[in-house]
Order: C-alpha cells, then sequence, then structure tokens
C-alpha cells in the first residue's frame, strides 16, 4: 500500500489517502508540541517509537475486544488504518492525580484513586480543548448518547487492561487520553495514537516519569525514557 495525497498534517502525524477509500496513512513525526502548541521541540526517534508502540497496544486491545482502526505496519514510522471520521472529543482517564487535574483541583501529585475517573474535552485547538460533560458533548452534537455511552464503556475497558498490561512491565500508568471515530457504518473504534505522548508512565518503584512530562518540564531524557517503555513491552527497534 502506498501513500497518494496529504490530506492532514497534525502536531505528530500527516495522514495520507491510499487507493482504497477506506484506508489512510498515518506517518509518525518525531515533532513534539506542548500547552497548545506553545513549546515546540522534536525528539529524536520518536515517531518510530510511537508508532510501533501504538500499533503494539491497539493490536494487544484489540484481541482484547476493543475496535480500533488498526490495520497494518508498513515500516518504522508508517501504518495503514482504517478511515474515520473523528469524534471531537479528548477522552481522559486518570488513575493517579497529575498535571492538570492536580492544577485545577488544587491537590498534589501522586494521589492514586479509589476507582479511575473520565473527563471530555472538546477537541478545539482555538478555544483551548475546553473540558466539557456528556451534557455539553450532547448539546454541542459532537456525539449521540449511545456513543457517549460507547466510548465511556470502551475507555474503563482500555483502563483495565492497559493499566494491567504496564504494571507487568513496572510501570504505573497515571493518564491518558484516547480518541475514537466512526466508521462509514457509524461503529465507534479507537483511534489516534496511545504513547509516551498521550499517557502518563511512571516507573512503579522509583516513581521516574517516562512520558512527555520530560519534554514538557525540560527534565531532560527525553529519548531516553520513550526508549525505556519500548524496552520494557519487549518492541524490538
Ligand atoms: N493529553 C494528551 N493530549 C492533550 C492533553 C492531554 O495526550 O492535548 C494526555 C496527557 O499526556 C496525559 C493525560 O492526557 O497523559 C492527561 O493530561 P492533563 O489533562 O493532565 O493535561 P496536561 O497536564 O498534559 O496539560
Amino acid at each position: 500500500m502506498e501513500k497518494r495525497d496529504m490530506i492532514y498534517e497534525g502536531k505528530a502525524k500527516k495522514v495520507y489517502t491510499t487507493d482504497d477509500e477506506n484506508l489512510v496513512i498515518v506517518s509518525y513525526k518525531d515533532d513534539a508540541t506542548a500547552f497548545n502548541g506553545l513549546k515546540k521541540g522534536t525528539i529524536a526517534g520518536k515517531g518510530a517509537i510511537n508508532n510501533q508502540m501504538s500499533n503494539f497496544l491497539m493490536q494487544m486491545l484489540e484481541k482484547n475486544g476493543v475496535p480500533t482502526h488498526f490495520v497494518e505496519q508498513l515500516n518504522e514510522r508508517d501504518t495503514v488504518v482504517k478511515r474515520v471520521r473523528i469524534v471531537p472529543l479528548e477522552v481522559i482517564i486518570r488513575n493517579i492525580s497529575a498535571g492538570s487535574f492536580s492544577k485545577r483541583y488544587g491537590v498534589e501529585e501522586g494521589i492514586v484513586f479509589d476507582q479511575p475517573t473520565i473527563e471530555f474535552s472538546y477537541k478545539n485547538d482555538e478555544l483551548g480543548d475546553p473540558l466539557i460533560n456528556d451534557y455539553h458533548a450532547l448539546a454541542l452534537k459532537l456525539a449521540t448518547k449511545e456513543e457517549i455511552e460507547t466510548i465511556k464503556k470502551y475507555a474503563f475497558r482500555v483502563d483495565e487492561l492497559l493499566k494491567a498490561y504496564f504494571k507487568g512491565l513496572n510501570i504505573d500508568l497515571v493518564d491518558f487520553k484516547l480518541e475514537f471515530g466512526r466508521l462509514p457504518d457509524g461503529t465507534i473504534v479507537l483511534a489516534d495514537e496511545i504513547s509516551p505522548d498521550t499517557c502518563r508512565f511512571w516507573d512503579s518503584q522509583t516513581h521516574e516519569k517516562l512520558d512527555k512530562d520530560r519534554f514538557r518540564r525540560d527534565l531532560g531524557g527525553v529519548e531516553e525514557a520513550y526508549q525505556e517503555v519500548m524496552r520494557r513491552l519487549g518492541i524490538e527497534k
């Protein structure tokens, strides 16, 4: 399968059409942004890592009953995925307090929750991805009631599966962001990516950060952290 026209260029990925109207090729870049694009940089090798890690995790989820957009990895950076219409919601699940949760509610990072939380942001860069609830999502016609129920069910299932998987690698899954899409027949599938760009990973023993917070907070060792998660997942580079 080959790339035809570039139809979208985002912060971390480019998307190309193919000769199959139902499939697109996603190409992962090394570019990194944070704080709604205010901070920019590159993380050497990130594209290759995120592509392979996301594909590995999506296949694991698919085997466990979560439908995803994944079709086939072409090479280090490029993957064929099902063409979807993205539901304009960022779905965030949290197991441990961190980031904007800590800031918003004035609590320290690292509080382990008794049960995961879910929140939605309206995917809209101009507005800075504002936090919304189910009722706002319905009012804005971002998704139907049934779609929101399906998305929540899948998001919590993804959390259960990923949390358990990473625990076995001595990594605590602190929080993460998911995006879902609609297939032409309306079926909801997990889309976008699952990587250290979109998840917070802490070493279970040392609590060392193994994710994009190293870039956001200028902690150094960014490339090494991404590679370390790959190494623990046992993915050959
Ligand atoms: N996240 C993301 N994209 C966004 C916002 C958040 O992938 O545009 C991820 C982030 O990496 C973290 C989780 O979602 O794993 C929760 O992020 P949070 O709301 O704490 O925001 P942040 O502190 O990253 O601004």
